[in-house]
């Protein structure tokens, strides 16, 4: 009994009878906000997890939806303005690329992290952190649905020239036998589980060979339980991608599934629990992540229940993050000083077995930074800051710290604490250039 994927966008998200009950303000919104932002939405995200109840303020419609604050006034008025007069396709599509050029498309210079081998650039890996190369198949470059905050939404937008894909394993695979000290592969997206088995099969067989031996994990990173659970339980091929996963752990490799949730309601359903049981039943593991969202998941007892329904679950809560600053952050961006309040009041209130999750940790140019919170130092009162991950590893866990500021939302806001010109890590640093990338 395979289950239909219906997949709605700003084309035909009329005929979900829902929608008949929205206001005529949300209506516009989508209209008008869906131009500039990625909107795709489905069948299992509309009968399973929005309550059509209560809409206003529904977590998972705003995670999914395009709503009016996600764009500024100015960019919104120009949008609809354009609609309103009844402008050309050509006259929208320039307005609607300029208001996307000015929300950051590709933040954290993601480009500093796709590196050279014999002067070709490998486009669909990026490779920061000595252990871990991200790999970005060039089918897996969509998504089930799409979140309002996705960061990766250029790639969802057709500005493909700044897309991560490629073609091909064997330049992959040529990278990593001359970089041994890898040994973790994270296939991501988009969401490599909207690839078929077959496909997502021909890219992973490769690595179960003999000579990939330093490779001892596959990590595939995910929204496909949240969005779309019938890819692990009901779709034609999911028989074939859990016996991938069993060959995958047969051949002696860890697989860990990164699995992405927001919100708890992502994890009520019977389909995504039976997902979750199949998913254990290879052998492979699932550690959580997510970004921390206001007006999604801004509390401390929504993720002190998410973290703790995970547990139960069987997976292993591994990373929440700041949002990054792209596209629509002004709607969901918090102040620094409140993601640690969110973090720690969630996390004291959580067996240890949840804590096994880091953050609030922002992904910026010289690595994951972690928030370890606010303090007072000799009348000075600082963020104390770490890096979990470094662009180099040498600056991984030496705590650091960073003027106070109430309003910043990301690291580059922050300024070095009692009057230091410089972090530690930046004295005597250059930036690296674009492909350069360096292990010390
Ligand atoms: C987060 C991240 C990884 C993986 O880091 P882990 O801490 O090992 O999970 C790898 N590469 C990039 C670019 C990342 O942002
Ligand atoms: S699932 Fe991930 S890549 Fe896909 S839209 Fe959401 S945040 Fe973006």
């Amino acid at each position: 009994m395979t289950k239909q994927l219906k997949t709605y966008t700003l084309h035909n998200y009329k005929s979900i009878p829902q929608i008949a009950n929205l206001s005529d303000e949300m209506i516009e919104a989508i209209e008008v906000v869906g131009r500039v932002l990625p909107f795709k939405t489905n069948n299992y995200v509309i009968d399973e997890l929005i309550d059509w109840t209560q809409i206003d303020d529904d977590p998972i419609f705003t995670l999914t939806f395009p709503r009016k604050g996600m764009l500024e006034k100015k960019h919104y008025n120009a949008v609809k303005k354009l609609l309103d007069q009844g402008a050309d396709q050509a006259t929208l599509n320039k307005k609607v690329h300029e208001i996307r050029m000015e929300l950051n498309p590709n933040p954290a210079g993601q480009e500093h992290n796709v590196p050279e081998m014999n002067n070709i650039k490998l486009k669909g890996v990026q490779h920061k952190y000595s252990e871990t190369v991200l790999f970005f198949p060039s089918q897996g470059q969509t998504c089930h649905a799409y979140c309002s905050f996705c960061f990766r939404w250029p790639q969802f937008s057709g500005m493909s020239n700044l897309k991560f894909a490629m073609k091909e394993t064997s330049l992959l695979a040529q990278y990593l036998l001359r970089n041994n000290r890898v040994t973790d592969v994270l296939f991501t997206g988009g969401d490599p589980m909207t690839m078929s088995t077959q496909v997502l099969a021909s890219y992973i067989n490769v690595l179960l060979r003999s000579e990939f031996r330093n490779i001892h994990t596959i990590r595939i990173g995910t929204k496909a339980l949240s969005y779309w659970p019938y890819r692990f339980t009901k779709d034609k091929d999911s028989k074939e991608l859990l016996k991938l996963f069993e060959q995958i752990i047969k051949a002696g490799k860890n697989l860990a599934i990164q699995a992405h949730f927001n919100h708890p309601a992502e994890l009520k359903t019977f389909e995504v629990q039976h997902a979750i049981k199949q998913i254990r039943a290879t052998g492979a593991q699932i550690r959580t992540q997510s970004p921390l969202l206001k007006n999604i998941n801004d509390k401390p007892e929504i993720w002190a229940e998410m973290w703790r329904k995970q547990v139960d679950l069987g997976c292993i809560p591994y990373y929440m993050f700041v949002a990054r600053d792209t596209g629509s952050k002004r709607y969901f961006e918090l102040p620094l000083d409140k993601c640690w309040d969110i973090f720690r009041k969630a996390y004291r209130q959580v067996s240890g077995l949840c804590r096994t999750v880091r953050g609030p940790s922002m992904s910026c140019e010289p690595g994951k930074i972690q928030v370890l919170g606010v303090q007072e130092v000799k009348g000075e009162k600082v963020y104390v800051l770490r890096f979990l991950q470094g662009r180099n590893a040498k600056w991984v866990d030496i705590p650091f710290f960073a003027k106070y500021d109430p309003e910043a939302t990301w690291f580059d806001q922050l300024e070095p604490a009692f009057g230091e010109e410089k972090f530690f890590f930046e004295k005597g640093r250059k930036k690296p250039k674009a492909n350069e990338i360096l292990f010390e």
